[in-house]
């Protein structure tokens, strides 16, 4: 059983896999960062990071915290009377690394101010920044040794309120880490690629290393790295959530069929206009846009319903069985009552 972690309103391993996002602009622009997480959170984000690097941000995020119903983690490097402003701002949740803080005696001071306010803190290995001594070791096994070392720092300053990460921008490794991790210790683990790339790139490396850990049952809260607008990341995330049949929100998914010679009606045309409908769509209903009767009507038997491409008519089908055939032009508008009347 992992660990539950509390951060603000939301529970980390608690079984519910969260969906994370972090800002890119400057934290100390309160109202451009406060507009930004307004549009994370319209997407699904469940907790936003923020980057606190200096005293003004940290002060910033009271205002922050204050305009914003997600939890607010900051994120700091190094400088632990960073991570006291941030707390006393009302941050959820601070992101260091305590074997960065240097002298002992700081890890224990933050460990008890954080302690008393119920903050827990992530550990956030990053496969690029290892320290030295770990350099010898194959990559994996060097990030789960570099954050252990950082639990047993917090352990020993009497600190487990504890979320651990172990990012790469290396996709086998970065697997391979939260498995050794998670074989080791029971502490909820955040997972992503770090350093993905841009959009299709980074999508793809994200999808790979995030949805492989979750079809494994490991990863309790998840963080798709795009070097792009951070709601595409939100939007990946709860898709690579719903791929890997872990999102615990009501949703209308599309599948279409891949086209071929078949074909009969503009699938990807349809398919577009269908998810379009979809989007905003809270029930749990499976649609499919298939490209002709011959075979669409039974490959997409599991299903509610869907329809399936002819010449001049179309098949509409619900469960595998033909309920009635009609105009191609008029593929959309039954469909959308279809999804409309669904229950
Ligand atoms: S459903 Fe029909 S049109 Fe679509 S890929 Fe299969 S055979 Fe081709």
């Amino acid at each position: 059983m992992t660990k539950i972690v509390k951060v603000g309103n939301v529970e980390i391993g608690g079984g519910q896999i969260s969906v994370q996002s972090m800002t890119n602009t400057k934290t100390k622009d309160v109202d451009a960062t406060v507009a930004q997480i307004a549009k994370l959170q319209e997407a699904g984000c469940d907790i936003v990071r923020v980057s606190v690097p200096d005293k003004e941000s940290a002060l910033a995020c009271r205002q922050i915290v204050e305009q914003t119903s997600i939890p607010v983690v900051a994120d700091i490097h190094f400088d632990y009377r960073l991570a006291i402003a941030s707390a006393d701002s009302g941050v959820s949740k601070i992101r260091i690394n305590p074997g960065n803080i240097g002298d002992i005696s700081k890890v224990k001071y933050l460990a008890s101010y954080l302690k008393e306010r119920n903050i827990p803190i992530r550990i956030g290995v990053n496969g690029g920044s290892l320290d030295a001594k770990y350099r010898d070791m194959p990559l994996a096994k060097a990030m789960c040794e570099s954050a252990l070392e950082h639990v047993r720092i917090l352990e020993e300053c009497n600190f487990d309120d504890i979320v651990i990460s172990a990012k790469s921008s290396n996709v086998a490794a970065m697997i391979q880490a939260y498995r050794l991790i998670r074989s080791e210790c029971d502490y909820p683990l955040h997972i992503g690629v770090t350093e993905a790339g841009t959009y299709t790139k980074g999508l793809i490396k994200s999808s790979i290393g995030i949805g492989s850990l979750l079809c494994d049952g490991i990863g309790d809260t998840i963080r798709v790295s795009l070097t792009d607008d951070p709601v595409k990341e939100v939007e990946a995330g709860i898709e690579i959530l719903k791929a890997c049949d872990k999102y615990s929100k009501p949703y209308a998914e599309v599948i279409a069929c891949p086209t071929c010679a078949r074909t009969n009606i503009n699938v990807q045309e349809i398919a577009s206009k269908v998810e379009e409908l979809c989007k905003n769509v809270r029930k749990n209903v499976k649609i499919a846009v298939m490209g002709c009767v011959v075979n669409g009507i039974g490959e997409s038997k599991g299903c509610d319903f869907g329809v399936a491409g002819g010449v001049g008519k179309s098949a509409l089908f619900a469960k595998g069985e033909l309920i009635e055939s009609v105009d191609n032009d008029q593929i959309l508008p039954r469909l959308a009552k279809m999804i409309e009347e669904f229950e």
